[in-house]
């Protein structure tokens, strides 16, 4: 690996160096060896992946790290958090000349870890390991995973669970809750912190004009970005909280997330989501209320009598987040319909063929698929408002009419996932590891490295199969 321990140059109250706290006999879980390859991990770096990824080898060029920040949490103010159980072991530069985090996850207490026992259980790094990969494979930008460890050594959550330690991998994991910290705690730093976010992150922004108001508007657009693939993909965070994005636009910190199985936007994936403040409907516009509170984190950056007029200039940063976000998610939107994203009708027969989805309750993923394949009538068969499916396909059929219906196929295959982490496959996975067997997280790995393509050989009728009509979805318990 080759080391750039630029976080550490940073002034010391924003971390507490410490070392992980190993769990007692850990052994190897999952390991993604294409990811280590594309982190330049050499032979000796993946020979001991397992010492890596459970915390009894660190690396002298990089002391381990618990960052501190702060953040609104379902809306209200949380005030100081950091890594309560995880920890930067390393940054490293990849092949492509990019420095990427390398977070251990479950790695024990450090001084922000408040109640918590610093540690994670099998179940959750499983899932989270499982849907980062998912994510990456499906064009979203997120963090990923080289690998875990798991032991027999317990962990008590409502019941006692397996404990496990991810060696998480992120192009960034400054959050909009580091520059919430800053504010209320070390305010003299603000300037500094700002400085080295946009010289790490957005280096392009300091040849602008204005580089704080180029880089805001930078990270709104790589956010709304973001988001507008969320939704493609019928992808639900569950924990959209200000501490659990950060100022690149991957996804990070995704607990009790959900793949959307029967599309019903206002579903609520996250057990402790009483008020559905996060359901998949709701991400757009909690992300916009999010970098708005971020927003007014930069405002003390100028003096006095130029706040008035600085504030205004990032409302007007903030308005790029609608517009960015509706012009990724329409053009995905045409894509996934193979329709032509110039036509004028294009996205209204989108939402149309979405209602029908809503209406009738049919599997997002699936229903997709189906129409790519051109399967009307088994799409028809589904629904008991056959009229309004009959009316969607005239005006489909009348907007295809006369396009290039080959090359719109084509990008439709690139754009449809067959394959998504569904909660069942999930479930089924971890349930085995926890008795010691790995072969079905590997399966679903492979499976999901791969996700528009076709694998006869590997899948099961349960990876494609719709939720049963009387089985509710599931939701995810916070606690990991
Ligand atoms: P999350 O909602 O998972 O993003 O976590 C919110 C905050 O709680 C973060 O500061 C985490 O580091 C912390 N946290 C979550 N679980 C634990 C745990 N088991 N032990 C210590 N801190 C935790
Ligand atoms: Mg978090």
């Amino acid at each position: 690996m080759k080391f750039n321990p630029r976080y550490s140059s940073l002034n010391s109250k924003l971390y507490h160096h410490q070392m992980p706290v190993p769990l007692v006999g850990a052994t190897a879980g999952h390991f993604n060896e294409a990811l280590a390859d594309e982190l330049n991990w050499d032979e000796q770096d993946k020979t001991g992946w397992v010492e890596i990824c459970s915390g009894q080898k660190t690396f002298d060029e990089f002391p381990p790290l618990a960052m501190v920040y702060a953040g609104h949490q379902f809306g209200q103010w949380a005030g100081q958090l950091g890594d309560g159980r995880g920890l930067l072991i390393a940054q490293i530069i990849d092949q492509h000349g990019q420095i990427i985090d390398l977070h251990l996850k479950g790695a024990g207490k450090t001084p922000y870890s408040r109640m918590g026992d610093g540690r994670a259980v099998l179940r959750s790094v499983i899932r989270e390991y499982l849907a980062g990969h998912a994510l990456n494979a499906l064009g979203v930008p997120s963090s990923n995973a080289v690998g875990f460890t798991t032991s027999s050594q317990g962990v008590q959550r409502e019941q006692l669970e397996l404990g496990a330690m991810m060696l998480r991998s992120s192009d960034c994991h400054i959050r909009l809750g580091h520059f919430e910290w800053i504010n209320q705690y070390a305010p003299e730093l603000l300037k500094e912190f700002v400085q080295k976010s946009i010289e790490w992150h957005y280096p392009e922004c300091l040849k602008a004009e204005k580089p704080v108001l180029a880089f805001a508007t930078k990270v709104i657009q790589n956010t709304a970005i973001m988001i507008a693939k969320w939704q493609l993909v019928g992808f639900a965070h569950g924990v959209m909280n200000t501490d659990n994005l950060n100022i690149t636009g991957s996804t990070l910190d995704f607990g009790p997330y959900g793949f959307m199985e029967r599309f019903r936007p206002n579903w609520i994936n996250n057990h402790s989501d009483y008020n559905g403040r996060y359901t998949y409907q709701q991400q757009p516009s909690i992300a916009h209320w999010n970098l708005w509170v971020w927003l007014n984190n930069l405002i003390p950056l100028v003096a006095n009598e130029e706040k008035e007029q600085f504030k205004e200039e990032l409302a007007q940063c903030l308005e790029h987040f609608e517009t960015t976000f509706l012009e990724h998610y329409k053009m995905g939107l045409c894509q996934k319909m193979g329709l032509p994203d110039f036509h004028k009708e294009s996205f209204d027969c989108g939402m149309a063929f979405l209602r029908i989805l809503q209406s009738e309750q049919l599997d997002y993923t699936q229903s997709f698929v189906r129409l790519q394949n051109k399967q009307y009538t088994a799409l028809k068969d589904d629904c008991l408002d056959t009229r309004q499916f009959d009316a969607f396909l005239t005006q489909y059929d009348n907007i295809r009419a006369n396009q290039d219906i080959y090359e719109l196929g084509i990008k439709m295959t690139k754009v449809n996932p067959i394959y998504i982490l569904r909660n069942h496959m999930a479930q089924k996975a971890i349930e085995l590891a926890e008795k010691g067997d790995f072969s079905e997280v590997d399966r679903l790995f492979k499976l999901l490295s791969t996700p528009f393509t076709p694998q006869p050989e590997r899948e099961t009728e349960q990876d494609l199969a719709p939720l049963p009509n009387d089985m509710a979805e599931v939701t995810v318990s916070c606690s990991s």
